[in-house]
């Protein structure tokens, strides 16, 4: 999986599916232009690359207004006439990906878990361990508090990588609740160890990153994990897949 949305060094990079530009305050997502050849030759492009932009910066919105989830602040973000979006936000300092915190022991000199600082365990458990409570308990029922009839995001609907990495429809339209179901509840669409930014020291949730597919979806595909295992799994799970397109088709 393609890690994106966060760096630590300042500088420019081109993804396959955005130009990254970190400053010392800010990050800029540009996505690229549909079917641009990046450096090494792949095609940079895949379903909805500009609308995930422009539905981040909704999403970022949205969350910053209605919840106290932590994230990223919006500095700015546009639509250029060459198909492409970008988004601005606050840099955050000091983060690491949760999927990243176990290659080194974080704790300070003197109080390290293995004894040459190097890969560690412990330091993996306890960050796993926090951002699992965390968002059970602060992240979950906020999303699960923002309701709406409709599906997607403003008229937009991204369905999570998981299903567009086989689904290769082309449009998902917003569809409205009907009678006797269940209202949409608000989805980040792509939570876990990598959208996970953790405190590099403390080990507890620093932000929440992201939000590309946010949008309402039926309740059961709240779905998250921070095990990297179990959320990778959900790209084989073709019964869950099946379940959802039926649903949200
Ligand atoms: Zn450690």
């Amino acid at each position: 999986m393609a890690v994106l949305g966060y760096q630590e060094k300042e500088g420019e990079s081109l993804t396959t599916f955005y130009n990254l530009i970190t400053t010392k305050s800010a990050q800029l997502k540009h996505s690229v232009k549909p079917w641009q050849k990046t450096t090494n030759g792949e095609l940079a492009s895949r379903p909805y690359n500009k609308e995930r932009i422009v539905n981040y910066a909704a999403a970022l919105q949205l969350i910053s207004k209605k919840t106290t989830i932590p994230v990223p602040r919006l500095i700015s973000f546009g639509e250029s006439n060459d198909g492409t979006a970008w988004i601005e936000t606050e840099r955050t300092h000091g983060g690491v990906w949760l999927d990243v915190v176990r290659d080194q022991c974080r704790m300070p000199a003197g109080k390290q878990h293995v004894e040459d600082g190097g890969e560690c365990d412990e330091c993996d458990r306890i960050a796993r361990a926090n951002a699992r409570r965390y968002i059970a308990e602060e992240v979950v029922p906020q999303l699960n508090s923002l309701t709406s009839d409709t599906t997607g995001l403003n008229g937009r609907v991204i369905p999570p990588l998981w299903v567009t990495f086989h689904d290769k429809t082309a449009y998902w339209p917003p569809k409205k609740l009907k009678s006797g179901q269940p209202e949409y509840v608000f989805c980040h669409g792509n939570l876990h160890g990598h959208s996970i930014l953790m405190h590099a020291e403390t080990l507890h949730v620093l932000k929440i990153v992201d939000w590309d597919e946010a949008g309402y979806f039926p309740p059961e595909f709240q779905v998250w994990s921070v095990e990297r295992a179990d959320y990778e799994a959900l790209y084989e799970n073709a019964e869950q897949r099946k379940r959802l397109t039926e649903l949200m088709l």
